[in-house]
C-alpha cells in the first residue's frame, strides 16, 4: 500500500524577482497493494515530481509518503521506475542497460540470468548487442520497461511508458503491461496523457489538477478489459 499525506514540493526560481514553483501542493493518495493506477492531468500540474518523490529520486518539501508501512526517503530495491521520454543510455547496449537497473538497486546476483529473462519477456530476443539508436520506438520503450521490471519490484512507477508510440505497437504494450502486472502481482502508477489509455488499463484513474496542484479527483473504472481478457 502506498500512503501520501498531504504532500507538498516547491521548487526555487533562479530568477529571485520570480516566486517559487509550487508543483505539489498538498497532495493526499492511497494506493492499495496490487492495483492498477493511473495518473492524469495537464501538462506541469506535478505528476513527474510525484512519481519521483514516490520513487525516493527527489524529496518532498512537506509531507509524508508511506509504502506498505515504512517511510519513503530513498530509492529501493521495491520500487522500479521507468522515466518520461526515452531515457536509456545511449552508450550502453540494451543487455548493459537493463543490467544499469539491477545495479542501481544494489542486487548484484545472478545478474546474466536475470538481465536475459527480462529480455526475453519484453521480446528483445536477438537484439542483447543493439544501442537504443539500433531500436525503433516501441523497442526502447520495451527495453526501458525491462530496466524498470528487473529486480523484482513490488510497485512499478511508469512516466507515460507508451508516449510517441504509433497506435499498434501501443495497444500492443499496453496487453504486455497488464499481462506482466497481472502475472506479478504489482502496484502500478502510469502518468499518461492518453484518457482512453487510462480507463482501459486501470482500476481507478486520479486526474490532478495544476494550480492548486492536487489530487482533484478519484474516478473507480469498472470495465472489462476486452483486449487482455482474450489473452488469458
Ligand atoms: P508533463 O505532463 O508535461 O510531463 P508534469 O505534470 O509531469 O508535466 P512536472 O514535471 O511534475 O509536471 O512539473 C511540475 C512543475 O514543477 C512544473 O511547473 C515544472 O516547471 C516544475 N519543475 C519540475 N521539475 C523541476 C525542477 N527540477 N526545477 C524547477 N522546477 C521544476
Ligand atoms: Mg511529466
Amino acid at each position: 500500500e502506498i500512503k501520501i499525506n498531504n504532500v507538498y514540493k516547491s521548487f526555487k526560481s533562479l530568477d529571485p524577482s520570480k516566486e517559487d514553483t509550487l508543483a505539489l501542493n498538498g497532495v493526499d493518495l492511497k494506493i492499495e497493494p496490487g492495483s492498477f493506477v493511473s495518473l492524469i492531468g495537464p501538462s506541469g500540474c506535478g505528476k513527474s515530481t510525484l512519481l519521483r518523490i514516490i520513487g525516493g529520486l527527489d524529496k518532498a518539501t512537506s509531507g509524508e509518503l508511506f509504502l506498505d508501512g515504512n517511510k519513503i526517503i530513498k530509492p529501493g530495491s521495491d520500487r522500479g521506475f521507468a522515466f518520461q521520454g526515452s531515457n536509456l543510455f545511449p552508450w550502453l547496449t540494451v543487455e548493459k542497460n537493463i543490467a544499469f537497473g539491477l545495479k542501481a538497486r544494489h542486487i548484484y546476483k545472478k545478474e546474466k540470468e536475470e538481465v536475459q529473462k527480462f529480455v526475453d519477456l519484453v521480446g528483445l530476443k536477438g537484439f542483447e548487442k543493439s544501442y537504443p539508436h539500433q531500436l525503433s520506438g516501441g523497442m526502447q520503450q520495451r527495453a526501458s520497461l525491462a530496466r524498470a521490471l528487473v529486480g523484482h519490484p513490488s510497485v512499478l512507477l511508469l512516466d507515460e511508458p507508451l508516449g510517441a508510440l504509433d497506435a499498434f505497437t501501443r495497444m500492443t504494450l499496453q496487453d504486455e503491461i497488464l499481462k506482466i502486472w497481472k502475472q506479478n502481482n504489482m502496484t502500478m502508477l502510469m502518468v499518461t496523457h492518453d484518457v482512453d489509455e487510462a480507463i482501459y488499463m486501470s482500476d481507478k484513474v486520479v486526474v490532478m489538477s495544476s494550480r492548486p496542484s492536487k489530487v482533484e479527483e478519484i474516478i473507480d473504472i469498472d470495465l472489462p478489459r476486452p483486449r487482455a481478457r482474450s489473452q488469458d
